[in-house]
């Protein structure tokens, strides 16, 4: 078998975003994926104009658009009164950024990935799980659980929350949220539905858990997250996240919140974790990205767009490092890969983290925080201007971050931000 340019590991959104950027810069790509076939589990996806404008660079956005839907408002409410709190006008915010804030279902949008890879001439192999990494002197090689081997100018991992490329710069653990995600989609004719706003994206911060619902697939659908505390995962208990402590986690919530319990799906649930930032993601010739580089807590919705972005990134560093003849200098094009993306994705890490302590709280930091969002201007951009601004390519073109407001002594740290689910 002939070697390709690139060697991609992984076929999740990070994996093909990375494949379809650089086989556009004239790259040959093969990418690698374990499972037997390609696809994404789960629900809905928030795609912030950051990621947006990058899905109309590589011609994918009026597709995308098609798929999902473009709302109109992101509101936050409290889930204990259901009240509003603050909202984002997307149309306004669409205009200020340039591209729209839109919610696509994951596998219309991994689906359009890989249609795009396909057309790109990315070959695109299945059951094939790596197990080991080696540099090699002039590019890198991967070994399969089948004993084959791959080798490229450069391999990219994009494996995952439990990247085994990791280990090779960085001995570390995903890290327990002690939180729980539970997902569901709603189809359009039952009675729930038409009590919802579909063209509003809310989320319902509660003590220790909140819920989100957004339309998908032109309405068809209302995708609802319900995420809380597990007290079995606090007392180290194997067994958490149930469908029993869904129940309990929401029993002081508003009516609305309750009545979408039912809809979740009970025989799956996502253990939320994440992992300390690292600043190292290049090892030779061997490049991390996505969640195996900077897996996020969800709260800032920004992990499957972290993971578009590096790819859309390294892919303007090899266009810049290319040679007439094709050849592309990847030490260059790597070094400035890295010089960039993981202080961006630090800041995103620690933010979500931040963000999901401010959306949790009880008591009177609660009363403290709805009193604050209540007064901020509906269109003050101040906090997500750092964010949904255009993709830095050099540390000179990443934008300063907000200015934390204290909510209080005890939350001194916590950030103030829009509403994002
Ligand atoms: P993955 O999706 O984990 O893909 C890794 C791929 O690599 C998989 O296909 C896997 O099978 C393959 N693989 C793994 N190991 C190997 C191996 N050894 N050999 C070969 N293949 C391998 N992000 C957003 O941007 N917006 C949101 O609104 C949002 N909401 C979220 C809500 C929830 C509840 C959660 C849990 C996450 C959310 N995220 C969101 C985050 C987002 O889903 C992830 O950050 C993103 O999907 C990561 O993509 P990835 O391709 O890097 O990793």
């Amino acid at each position: 078998m002939s070697h390709p340019d690139v060697i991609v590991v992984g076929g999740g959104i990070g994996g093909l975003g990375v494949a379809f950027s650089l086989s556009r810069q004239g790259q040959s790509v093969r990418l690698l994926e374990r499972a037997p076939a390609f696809g994404e589990v789960g629900a809905g996806i928030q795609l912030a104009p950051n990621c947006t404008r990058i899905l109309d660079d590589y011609g994918l956005l009026a597709e995308a658009k098609s798929l999902g839907v473009v709302p109109d408002a992101m509101v936050m409410r409290d889930a204990v009164d259901g009240d509003e709190l603050t909202r984002l006008d997307l149309r306004d915010l669409e205009k200020r950024y340039g591209y729209p804030y839109m919610v696509i279902h994951r596998s219309d949008l991994h689906g359009l990935l890989l249609r795009a890879c396909e057309r790109a001439g990315v070959e695109l192999v299945t059951e094939a799980q790596v197990t080991s990494y080696e540099s090699t002197g002039d590019g890198a090689r991967v070994t399969l659980a089948s004993g084959e081997t791959h080798e490229a100018g450069v391999v990219i991992a994009a494996d995952g929350l439990h990247s085994v490329a990791r280990k090779l710069l960085v001995d570390d653990e995903p890290v327990s949220s002690a939180y729980v995600a539970y997902r569901g989609t709603v189809p359009a004719e039952v009675p729930r539905v038409r009590s919802v706003d579909l063209s509003e994206v809310v989320v319902y911060v509660g003590p220790a858990c909140h819920f989100v619902h957004y339309g998908l697939r032109g309405g068809e659908l209302l995708n609802q997250v319900a995420v809380f505390e597990s007290p079995k995962a606090l007392a180290g208990q194997e067994n958490w996240g149930t469908p029993d402590e869904l129940d309990a986690a929401f029993a002081k919530t508003c009516d609305f919140v309750r009545d979408g319990l039912p809809f979740m799906w009970r025989d799956k649930w996502w253990r939320m974790f994440d992992r300390n930032p690292v600043m190292n993601w290049v090892h030779g010739r061997i490049a991390l990205l996505g969640d195996s580089a900077h897996p996020p807590l969800q709260y800032i919705a920004q992990g499957a767009i972290m993971a578009i972005e590096d790819g859309w990134v390294l892919g303007e560093h090899v266009a810049r490092n290319r040679a007439a003849d094709g050849t592309v200098d990847w030490g260059t094009a790597l070094a400035a890969y890295e010089a960039v993306r993981p202080e961006h994705c630090r800041r995103v890490l620690s933010t979500s983290r931040k963000w999901g302590e401010l959306w949790h709280l009880d008591g009177v930091p609660r009363e403290q925080r709805n009193a604050l969002l209540r007064t901020r201007d509906t269109y003050d951009y101040s906090f997500v201007d750092w964010l949904y601004g255009p993709t830095a390519l050099t540390p000179d073109e990443e934008p300063a971050m907000f200015t934390p407001i204290p909510l209080s002594s005890a939350h001194a740290e916590a950030p103030l931000k829009v509403a994002e689910a």
